[in-house]
């Protein structure tokens, strides 16, 4: 019989209202495991609790704040091979890249433990004489927490440690696909000395626990990474109870390789760029926009790159690109590849579903060539390993082209020429912009976020995060003596 993960509601682990089976998408076979589905009732119980917590847990020093998120952050990187295994089993990527993601969630952990003590706020006089002003920020008070099975351990934790370091209470909806991560980090944060209830892990399907979450009076601010639509549906949700909102969404990120380009290096990154975490990537480079010059030789290197990658079970030594995450991404994937050759794209390589000695949803990385900006497949965001080349005859059509999208997350170029990586890091219409490295692959201590359709609301991680997390609060002071 196979032990019930449940949700931890009001500082209890609970049973749900049903349950749900997670299985590895290497191996159909391989059960990850059965959990809990949390209820409307648990959810109003959870926020009801977050509440009395936060107040708690807002009195609480900074010092034993930053003593708890140093614990939780050490123990994530101490525990990254077991969790990255648990990690890559349920979502599928390669292990190197799933115990890559447990330790840097660690490291978001750690970071904004440095942060507790680092909470500085402003003084001034003020224009009238006698009186101060002192500037500070306050928690904002309890978070609803939404991430998706992308990065399940990582971008839960670039929200979840700010919420705690600035003061907050987290509920936290992971998405259905990754559960079991997110219980192993639950599991972590509260073997911690917190109030009771100030965190909750109440897992469920976006429809029912997530909707309701997001129109929740009792939620003060939501941070949402996933998709545009359910950030739109989300944000509309949020203006109903005038609730605080942060979102990062869908995109469709360019890499920009000139003529004067290294052509190694740019096959590297691209291809890197392209088929990292199976091309599931927010930062993903989806459209490679290639100057005429270097065009011909880098679609030889990179086809054979492709076609040289070794597709397989994500716990596989040697595997580098592991199945996608669910039967229905496949589907759209394939959909995706049908609708580029349609609308006249060449698939170089790739893009074909893959037989394998395990079941699961495995599919060859896909390159289309001759492709225009204006196709649906170089205007949506397909979240595939697949990537389009754009053929383009000078620099000033590459910028053009890499701004000419509805969305603005990550952009970059491969470049030796000072002047044009100096001018496409200013003009280049992306919240993240990288030269001469893959336009996926960010650090934790600085700002994270896009324009467009990308993203919504304040930037995420490093000391940016404090714009969402907390609320400034500005006193004036007078000794109380006539003047
Ligand atoms: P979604 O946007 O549907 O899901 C993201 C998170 O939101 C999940 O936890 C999900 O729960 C939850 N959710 C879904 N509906 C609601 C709702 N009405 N109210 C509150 N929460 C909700 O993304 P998917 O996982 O379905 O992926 C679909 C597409 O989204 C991908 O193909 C990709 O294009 C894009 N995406 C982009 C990401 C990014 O990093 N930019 C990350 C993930 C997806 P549940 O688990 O039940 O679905």
């Amino acid at each position: 019989m196979t032990d019930i993960k449940q949700n931890l509601i009001a500082g209890d682990w609970v049973a749900g209202e049903g349950e749900v089976e997670n299985r590895n998408p290497s191996d159909l076979g391989d059960l990850v495991g059965v959990f809990a589905q949390a209820s409307a009732d648990q959810l109003d119980a959870t926020l009801e609790q977050a509440r009395r917590a936060q107040a708690e847990w807002a009195g609480v020093g900074m010092e034993a704040k930053q003593a708890v998120l140093m614990a939780i952050g050490n123990e994530l990187m101490a525990r990254a091979e077991e969790l990255g295994r648990l990690l890559s089993r349920e979502e599928g990527k390669p292990l190197a890249e799933g115990k890559g993601e447990v330790y840097r969630a660690g490291q978001f952990f750690t970071y904004y433990a440095a942060e507790c003590l680092r909470q500085i706020g402003e003084n001034a006089d003020s224009v009238r004489p006698g009186v101060e002003v002192d500037v500070r920020r306050e928690p904002v008070g309890v978070v609803a927490v939404i991430s998706p099975w992308n990065f399940p351990t990582a971008t839960a934790s670039w929200k979840i440690a700010p919420a705690l370091c600035y003061g907050n209470a987290v509920v936290w909806k992971p998405a259905n696909a990754t559960p079991a991560s997110a219980v192993a980090l639950a599991e972590i944060i509260q073997r911690q000395d917190i109030p009771r209830g100030l965190f909750s892990l109440v897992m469920g399907s976006g429809r029912s626990v997530g909707q309701k979450l997001v129109e929740s009076p009792m939620v003060n601010a939501i941070s949402f990474t996933g998709s545009v639509p359910v950030g739109k549906g989300i944000a509309a949700a949020a203006i109903q109870n005038l609730t605080k909102v942060q979102m990062e969404m869908g995109s469709k990120n360019a890499l920009a390789v000139m003529d004067d380009g290294d052509l190694d290096l740019a096959v590297g990154v691209a291809l890197g760029g392209a088929f990292g975490g199976t091309g599931q990537k927010c930062t993903a480079s989806s459209r490679l926009i290639v100057h005429e010059g270097i065009h011909d030789a880098f679609v030889e290197k990179l086809v054979a790159g492709a076609k040289a990658m070794k597709v397989g079970h994500a716990l596989e030594d040697g595997t580098q690109m592991g199945p996608v995450v669910s039967e229905q991404q496949l589907n759209e994937n394939l959909a995706y590849v049908e609708l580029g050759t349609s609308e006249g794209a060449e698939l170089a390589c790739g893009g074909q579903r893959l037989d394998m000695p395990h079941q699961g949803f495995y599919m060859s990385p896909g390159v289309f060539v001759g492709t225009t900006n204006d196709m649906r497949i170089n205007r949506e965001e397909m979240f595939a390993p697949l990537t389009a080349v754009i053929k383009v005859g000078s620099y000033d059509e590459a910028l053009a082209t890499v701004n000419d999208t509805n969305f603005g997350l990550t952009s970059g170029i491969v470049t030796r020429d000072l002047a044009r990586a100096t001018h496409f890091r200013r003009n280049a219409r992306t919240g993240v912009v990288t030269v001469n490295l893959p336009t996926a692959g960010t650090d934790y201590h600085v700002p994270f976020g896009g324009r467009g359709d990308s993203s919504y609301g304040p930037r995420e991680q490093g000391k940016a995060a404090a714009e969402f997390y907390t609320t400034v609060k500005t006193a004036y002071i007078s000794a109380g003596t006539p003047s």
